[in-house]
């Protein structure tokens, strides 16, 4: 289909659309490229550090009527917002009915997924009208089936079929249709998906996601003050940073795309000629210099536990490690790690998840396992260095250890992924800032 060469998704987050000046940041953005023919927009955002989401208020006014107290306040809060980017940048939008529409359906056992979803609704009819760009809701193209789960077939020809009627489409995020017709909304920050899925649908060039950071940074800037941002990952190191607490994206985002081999590029409405981060399945023809930057990011997680668990010629005793899986299994606690030595194997599990069932699972280890010793450590810290580079290029591991124990700092745990894409280590938690932050000064 040659009309649907190079289109672009791209997609703008809360803080992009948060008033009129932001509103014409993107509008500047859409125009200078004639294949961004998708736009899918957020709820409008805050305008500074204690202004409120849209789409929080509207969860505000929906927890009114569940208990009976009127909203109109804070429904009038949400217009407010509506009202003044229409007028700043004169559109002629029928806002008044729409509220009128939205008040005559408010009622005590009013569907939340009805009201919240008029977040992004609202905000594509603004953003069509700002760009001449013809609005399609998200009920008439994104379905879900009975499942919950996105029914791709029904999505992807329903999105075709409105892209060849109309050239350029404004999307509401964050919400599609049920098999019934009912709203579904997505969990929060779903619009980050919404973006994924009509890129998928068109098999878009590039998936872009404006938002108002300059792309992924290498750490947490709470950790390391100004840190780099990740001009190239590709999908695999962004699930391990993200697993390890990287947060920028929805993290359902990359599956449909990745799924395509669509790239993902997160940019930044703020400075948009800034490159921003890159996300592919792979990267071809890298330079010498990209080459020889061996680490992609730092993330980590603090409050681990190590159940240790000990028994002489353990290794001769099969299945004691599947036994005491099982037991973590029937108290619904997720081991991420297993270090194994001869005698003995460790549980790595998070602090909060086997708080309030240590003793039980405890005694249960006893009784199956029936070991010499059980012991449990806490507060330890899991740290992830990833990078795809790594992979069989001997020295990093020992410069990174090497780097830990020059700063005092004691290693509890060591693993390596089987990809060698990243490697963990975990560390006390009063180690946890200290030691992300000797890796970056060490590798970034
Ligand atoms: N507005 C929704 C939220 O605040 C969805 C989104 O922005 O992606 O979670």
């Amino acid at each position: 289909m040659k009309d649907m060469a190079n289109i672009k998704v791209a997609k703008f987050g809360g803080s992009s659309l948060a008033d009129a000046v932001q509103f014409k940041k993107v509008k500047d953005i859409v125009m200078a490229d004639k294949n961004r023919r998708i736009v899918v927009v957020s709820a409008p955002g805050k305008r500074f550090s204690d202004d409120n989401k849209i789409t929080d208020l509207l969860y505000l006014c929906h927890a009114h009527l569940l208990y009976g107290v009127n909203c109109e306040s804070v429904l009038g809060m949400i217009e407010q917002r509506y009202r003044d980017i229409a007028q700043a940048l004169s559109l002629d939008v029928d806002l008044e009915s729409e509220f009128a529409a939205i008040r005559a359906t408010l009622k005590k056992n009013m569907r939340v997924d009805d009201l919240v979803s008029r977040g992004e609704y609202l905000n594509a009819k603004l953003m069509a009208a700002y760009l001449g760009y013809t609005f399609v809701d998200a009920k008439d193209w994104l379905f879900f089936g009975y499942d919950g789960k996105v029914d791709y077939e029904k999505t992807d020809e329903a999105l075709c079929n409105a892209l060849s009627l109309h050239r350029r489409l404004v999307l509401p995020g964050f919400y599609g249709a049920s098999p019934n017709g009912n709203i579904r909304i997505m969990s929060r920050g779903g619009s980050d998906i919404t973006g994924a899925i009509a890129a998928a649908a068109v098999g878009a060039s590039v998936y872009e996601n404006w938002t108002d950071v300059p792309g992924i940074l290498m750490v947490d800037p709470r950790i390391v003050e100004n840190p780099k941002a990740i001009e190239r990952i590709t999908f695999a190191e962004l699930r391990e940073l993200s697993y390890m607490g990287a947060s920028v994206l929805h993290e359902e985002t990359v599956f449909p795309v990745r799924n395509k081999d669509i790239p993902l590029n997160i940019k930044d409405t703020n400075d948009p000629a800034a490159p921003g981060t890159m996300i592919r399945e792979s990267f071809e023809g890298e330079s010498e210099e990209e080459r020889s930057r061996f680490i992609t990011g730092i993330s980590g997680k603090k409050h681990y536990s190590i159940i240790c668990v000990s028994k002489t010629h353990m290794c001769e005793n099969g299945g004691i490690i599947r036994k005491a899986l099982e037991i973590t299994e029937n108290y619904g606690v997720t081991v991420e790690h297993i270090p194994t030595g001869i005698d003995s194997f460790s549980l790595v599990v998070s602090t909060a998840q086997v708080e309030q069932c240590l003793y039980a699972l405890l005694s249960d280890i006893q009784r199956v396992c029936e070991p010499d010793t059980v012991k449990v450590t806490d507060g330890v810290s899991l740290i992830a260095v990833v990078g795809r580079r790594m992979a069989y290029k001997p020295g990093i591991s020992g410069r990174l250890f090497g780097t830990l124990g020059a700063n005092e700092i004691n290693i509890r745990m060591i693993e390596q992924g089987a990809d060698e894409i990243n490697i963990i280590v975990g560390v006390e938690d009063k180690n946890f800032k200290k030691a992300i932050q000797v890796l970056y000064n060490s590798f970034a």
